[in-house]
């Protein structure tokens, strides 16, 4: 596995750590070597310091095995590379041996994507025996994402190509296909006739942190709901695949993006909400408002928050809305989606909740179904109750994955299940371009919510308006 940006937070703290983890495992095959690949000059010594010094604060204690982490550091090599630097290419050439198979992690900003297929197919390193992996963000719009794929399409065959979400490898993800595909149980309930809305939720209480530079031509919509909220969208939507296997499972989720409503016109201003988040304070501290952060514009108008209430335009969930929600320096960190069920026609015991099945990905990984059940004592009064399916619970019985192994191990294995194909990027850009082009033409600029808070006042009254309200647990 050759790592561009192999000293970069995403390799050191997300891509070395999950392959240790993978050795530890012995997933990984005794030849399988890791290059990593970035500008700084670095003897292996120094650079193995780094990596080390990095994988230490993002490795559990008890998982830091002294002897397995000497076993891995075997593994890793360093070399200096000029991704824009021809010359670059042909040394890094003279380093491998071109019979073995390759995986190209390009753990770089994506305006590097383009000159290093460009000098992979150039060094005559772009071969079938090899498969390049990218991250988003894939492009900033339709057009933009197009070039990319485009450049990368002229290199690399769509199946040596894989477009990394790490939401897709999240177990509970996992989980909501079995859970939908393995039990006769849900079948018949998942569509319009007994569901109610769907909620996908994803809250971070962190703010913009380092990426301020990043996230101010970027925004919440393209951040985070062009991608995995669509994802999570397509996954609770599609159709069941005929097979378990890549090219059937992203045939389904492609028709879902096709399926979305586009929301254009006067829609733009009443199904979806723009924040931006002011000062205010997070677990307990006071934190700047989004303006004030670094490398922010003191006039931002870009969004830190949005909600959009999506509609899925086909048989099984027509008039059912899915509401989307995501923001920073928010009240609490979560990662939801929950299925409410519609109401019972009549009750015999006065007040009852809906069935609700809430599917958790952050910070615990769960599958809760949200029942009626009879209070004990005398007398027949209902309270909710929950069935838990807690992973973490679980995970005596089996190692937990965490997404990065999963996806890293199928990038190396030839599995693209979980990745995505170009037409679903497309696709879902071809879908948010017109919400950014109304924010524009309807100038929206984002309502400011205090940090802490549940996000602008708008985005509840998008559910309130309907008789609904945001899930809280
Ligand atoms: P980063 O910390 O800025 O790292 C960038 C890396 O690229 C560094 O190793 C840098 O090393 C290298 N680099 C820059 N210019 C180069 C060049 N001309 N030739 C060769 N190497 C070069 O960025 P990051 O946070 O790791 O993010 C990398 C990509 O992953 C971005 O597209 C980001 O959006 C995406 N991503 C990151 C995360 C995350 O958790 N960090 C999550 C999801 C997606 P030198 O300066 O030494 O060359």
């Amino acid at each position: 596995m050759l790592v561009f940006g192999g000293t970069g937070d995403l390799a050191l703290h997300k891509l070395l750590p999950a392959l240790y983890h993978l050795h530890c495992q012995g997933l990984l095959a005794d030849d399988n070597h890791i290059l990593a690949l970035a500008r700084q000059e670095f003897t292996r010594e120094a650079y193995l310091s780094l990596v080390e010094r990095h994988c230490r604060m993002h490795i559990a204690l008890a998982d830091f095995d002294e002897r397995a982490w000497a076993g891995f550091s075997r593994r890793i090599q360093y070399f200096k590379l000029d991704a824009n630097n021809a010359s670059s290419f042909s040394a890094l050439r003279g380093q491998l041996d071109l019979a073995r198979e390759r995986v190209y992690y390009l753990a770089v900003a994506p305006s590097l994507f383009t000159p290093i297929v460009h000098h992979l197919q150039l060094s005559g390193l772009a071969t079938s025996q090899t498969r390049i992996v990218i991250e988003k963000p894939i492009g900033h719009n339709l057009a933009s994402a197009k070039t990319i794929n485009t450049a990368i399409g002229q290199v690399f065959a769509e199946h040596q190509v894989f477009r990394i979400d790490h939401y897709l490898g999240k177990e509970a993800v996992q989980n909501l296909l079995a859970l939908r595909f393995g039990n006769a149980l849900f079948e018949p309930l998942w569509r319009g006739q007994s569901i109610d809305h769907v909620q996908i939720s994803v809250c971070e209480t962190l703010g913009v942190e380092s990426r301020g530079d990043y996230y101010e031509h970027a925004g919440a919509l393209r951040d985070m709901v062009q991608n995995h909220l669509l994802q999570l969208l397509c996954l609770v939507a599609m159709e069941a695949p005929e097979t378990y296997q890549a090219e059937a499972i992203r045939d389904e989720k492609v028709k879902v993006l096709h399926a979305l409503k586009p929301i254009t016109g006067q829609d733009v201003l009443d199904k979806t909400v723009r924040g931006q988040y002011g000062q205010g304070q997070v677990s307990g501290h006071r934190v700047p408002a989004y303006y004030f952060e670094k490398n922010v514009d003191n006039d931002s108008n870009t969004e830190t928050f949005v909600a959009l209430e999506v509609e899925v335009d086909n048989w099984r969930w027509a008039g059912v809305p899915f509401y989307l929600r995501t923001g920073k320096r928010l009240e609490q960190k979560c990662s939801e989606i929950i299925i409410t069920f519609k109401a019972l026609n009549r009750s015999l015991f006065g007040d009852v909740s809906p069935n609700r099945l809430v599917i958790r990905l952050q910070p615990d990984e769960s599958i809760t179904l949200q029942l009626m059940t009879k209070a004990p004592g005398r007398g027949m009064r209902l309270e909710a109750s929950a069935l838990n399916l807690h992973f973490s619970q679980k995970a005596g019985q089996a190692k937990r994955w965490d997404a990065y192994e999963r996806l890293l191990l199928d990038t190396l294995e030839g599995d693209s299940t979980l990745f995505m194909r170009r037409d679903e990027v497309e696709a879902a850009w071809a879908w948010i371009d017109p919400i950014l082009q109304g924010w524009q033409i309807y100038y929206q600029t984002p309502k400011t919510y205090p940090a802490g808070s549940q996000g602008p006042e708008q985005a509840q009254a998008l559910l309130a308006n309907h008789g609904r309200e945001w899930y809280r647990a």
